[in-house]
């Protein structure tokens, strides 16, 4: 099996529930919000799952809010990717799997807009071979031809297999087992839903997902 491996971006590589949270904050203390009020963002964005244009329609009517839901919107696609943390040890762990002749990608589900500036103002860029941005590529995980587009960016196929790493059970494990990859579950404190098949491992972080690829 040759040395590729394919993350999911938000809340594997990049922890985009902080990030959420910080926007929220901001937000808050702009529009002389409250703290119970960044809490009610944090739940109504749903882990990033709401659509855009009922998060901000709610967000609007809420606080009673002068500015439409596009301008909203616009802002926020700006300033939320700016403010996402890389998770520690992320990028010495992706220098070490390179050093190790590992071909790195990213495999995203999202706005291409906003998933470039993540994957750009977070640094991570730097640390990737190449990636696959659903928005960009008009097909999202767990569709296979996602995962083949950023295998070619790295300069190869899929067809000598790899691993695909992620927190979706359905994007990242279910895409990657479709995609003929082994797989790597990020598990952020749930249960693995039952009746899907399972991942090869399951890790509480990426980082310890490093230390399975670097094993083998
Ligand atoms: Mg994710």
């Amino acid at each position: 099996m040759q040395r590729l491996v394919l993350f999911d971006l938000d809340n594997t590589l990049v922890d985009r529930a902080a990030g959420l949270r910080l926007w929220a904050q901001e937000f808050c203390v702009r529009r002389g919000l409250g703290q119970a009020d960044v809490e009610w963002m944090v739940e109504a964005d749903g882990d990033g799952l709401v659509p855009k244009e009922i998060f901000f329609g709610e967000l609007r009517d809420r606080f009673r809010l002068p500015d439409s839901v596009s301008s909203l919107w616009a802002q926020y696609r700006v300033r939320h990717p700016a403010l996402i943390p890389v998770f520690p040890g992320v990028p010495a762990g992706l220098t070490r799997l390179r050093a190790e002749g590992w071909k790195v990608g990213l495999v995203t589900n999202g706005f291409a807009d906003v998933q470039l500036r993540t994957i750009t103002g977070s640094g991570m860029g730097a640390y990737l071979d190449g990636w696959a941005i659903s928005g960009a590529e008009d097909v999202r995980k767990p569709d296979r031809r996602l995962f083949e587009i950023a295998a070619r960016r790295c300069g190869t196929t899929l067809s000598d297999g790899g691993w695909m790493i992620g927190d979706s059970a359905t994007s990242d494990v279910g895409g990657g087992q479709a995609a003929g990859l082994r797989t790597v579950w990020v598990d952020r404190g749930g249960a693995w839903p039952s009746g899907l098949p399972v991942p090869d491992h399951v890790t509480p972080s990426v980082v310890e997902a490093f230390a399975v690829l670097l094993a083998g």
